[in-house]
């Protein structure tokens, strides 16, 4: 297996300057109320970063007041949406002035290949922003046809105050696909980054205001979890919530808006996707996929095609070329251009990935490649596969959230749709043939919110992106993900000596 984790490549890459470490509420950056910091690691060696603002619940409710201040008097809800626009236009701008030192910050924070920020994550989310900015002068409501004398049409108002709770694996790419259509409706927001990643989001803050964004109307508090998280889930003065992460948390999430003010969540979590892989696919092409569905981002992908299933025909062929492709994988410093898989996110996660490889080793699996941590320091793990996983087994069962393949023989269609929807979660599929016949049978007997078909990690943001079971509700991405940020009000008049209803 390619492996490029010396030291000599770590310490020739140009860290950028941590400009920003400070919480950013009402327009400016500010120390926490209680004057605690918190330390953000490099994956790639465990060293220390900077130390950041650590936010708590006196924090989240400082942000709120600001965001809630900006919504009911401030200009952002009672703009036109055409210059909103001209803001999310301006801030997208920005961010391609500022791709590469983007890009380089979630590389040092998350571990993510900066060839890949560079090229692809950083300039995705300038155009995720321009998308919404494109709506937000097309947000409008229906006129009704009533059964009876009245005249009625709806409204589409934005939601109010929105708390955003994101997670580690993609910081920037999450962030927007939250931030974007909400500030297109009109709404204000808290934003709370996960503490493993807080570099990107302040700096976006910056670039925020220097768009010309008004006051409180995006304010990111950077903290842990259980404090400044659990204090956005139960503030009574935040309207929806919309949160991407585990369903563990997903649930406290939803337990604690419950009891609160009942703010409205939405709810993107984990997934466990299948790869169906038939006997008339092109067997390196369909090789090709399966690899880069379970390594891309280090396995650290909620969509990741971690369970592969491949039809009895040419299962040992793809057995062949997987292992040929995932020995060529080259795992190393994610500034190294050639590197095709970088640390995982900190040491928490790294350890949990190898405990799950000890599982599966334990509860019977076959490990065909892989299995072991890589490189002196940093936290870099082998890309690994499990061959003969039943669909009981905790390697099946759990996401594991990182480099790790599970992959079974199956004979026939009937099979492959039943095991691939055994699994509590239903966020991703992918299908490999050539029939067209097969692809679409498949794509809609698999519970799942989104489908594959000769392709994986095709996303856009066209493309509404929601789970099915366990993965979560409401949608991101696409004009559905607008919807989730808007009210929709009716109004209604009666009408006198109308000639016709
Ligand atoms: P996590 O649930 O531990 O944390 C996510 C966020 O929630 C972080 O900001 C964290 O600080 C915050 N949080 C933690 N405890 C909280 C609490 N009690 N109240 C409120 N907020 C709290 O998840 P993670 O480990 O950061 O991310 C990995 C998970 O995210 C995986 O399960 C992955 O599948 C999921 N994910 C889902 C999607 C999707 O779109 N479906 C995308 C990316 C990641």
């Amino acid at each position: 297996m390619g492996s490029h984790c010396d030291d000599s490549i770590v310490s020739s890459v140009k860290i950028p300057t941590i400009k920003f470490t400070k919480l950013f509420i009402n327009g400016e950056f500010v120390d926490s109320i209680s004057g605690k910091t918190f330390e953000t690691i490099d994956p790639r060696t465990g060293d220390v970063i900077a130390r950041i603002a650590e936010g708590d619940e006196e924090d989240i409710d400082l942000a709120v007041k600001a965001a809630r201040d900006a919504f009911d008097h401030g200009p952002w809800p009672r703009l036109p949406g055409s210059e909103r626009a001209k803001i999310m236009m301006k801030f997208a701008d920005l961010i391609d002035q500022n791709v590469e030192e983007l890009a380089a910050l979630d590389t040092i924070d998350a571990g993510k290949l900066f060839s890949m920020g560079k090229a692809m994550d950083i300039p995705q989310v300038a155009a995720t922003l321009r998308y919404y900015a494109g709506a937000a002068d097309k947000i409008h409501g229906d006129v009704l046809k009533m059964s009876r004398e009245f005249h009625a049409y709806t409204l589409r108002e934005p939601i109010g105050v929105v708390g955003h709770i994101i997670p580690w694996n993609y910081p920037s790419t999450l962030l927007f696909m939250k931030i974007s259509p909400a500030l297109a409706a009109g709404c204000t927001m808290v934003v709370k980054p996960a503490e493993q990643t807080p570099l990107s989001a302040l700096y976006y803050a910056h670039l925020a205001k220097l768009a010309g964004m008004p006051n409180g109307v995006l304010n990111v508090v950077t903290g842990f979890g259980p404090t400044a998280g659990a204090a956005v889930s139960t503030h009574m003065d935040i309207d929806a919530i919309s949160f991407t992460g585990s369903p563990e948390v997903g649930r406290k999430v939803m337990k604690a808006a419950a009891e609160s003010n009942l703010k409205v969540v939405s709810l993107e979590l984990g997934g466990k996707s299948p790869l169906i892989i038939f006997d008339d696919a092109d067997v390196d092409v369909a090789a090709q996929l399966a690899l880069t569905g379970i390594l891309f981002n280090k396995g650290e992908i909620c969509v990741a095609s971690s369970r592969v299933y491949v039809q009895e025909g040419i299962y040992d062929e793809v057995v062949k070329k997987l292992v040929e492709k995932a020995k060529a994988w080259v795992v190393g410093d994610p500034f190294d251009p050639e590197v095709q898989q970088g640390p995982q996110v900190d040491k928490k996660q790294f350890e949990r990935i190898l405990s799950y490889i000890e599982h599966g080793k334990r509860e019977g699996a076959t490990l065909l490649i892989g299995g072991k941590p890589l490189g002196g320091k940093g936290y870099y793990i082998e890309p690994t596969i499990f061959t003969d996983f039943k669909e009981e087994m905790l390697i099946a069962k759990d996401e594991i959230f990182g480099p790790v393949m599970a992959l079974a023989k199956f004979k026939t269609i009937e099979e492959a749709i039943e095991r691939a929807n055994k699994s509590r979660y239903g966020l991703a599929a992918g299908i490999v043939t050539k029939d067209l016949n097969v692809a679409n049978t498949v794509s809609r007997s698999i519970r799942a919110g989104t489908i594959w078909i000769n392709c994986y990690f095709a996303f856009d943001n066209d493309c509404p992106f929601a789970g099915y079971k366990m993965s979560g509700f409401g949608s991101d991405f696409g004009l559905d993900a607008l919807h989730k940020y808007l009210h929709v009000k009716s109004v209604v008049t009666p009408i006198y000596n109308t000639p016709w209803l």
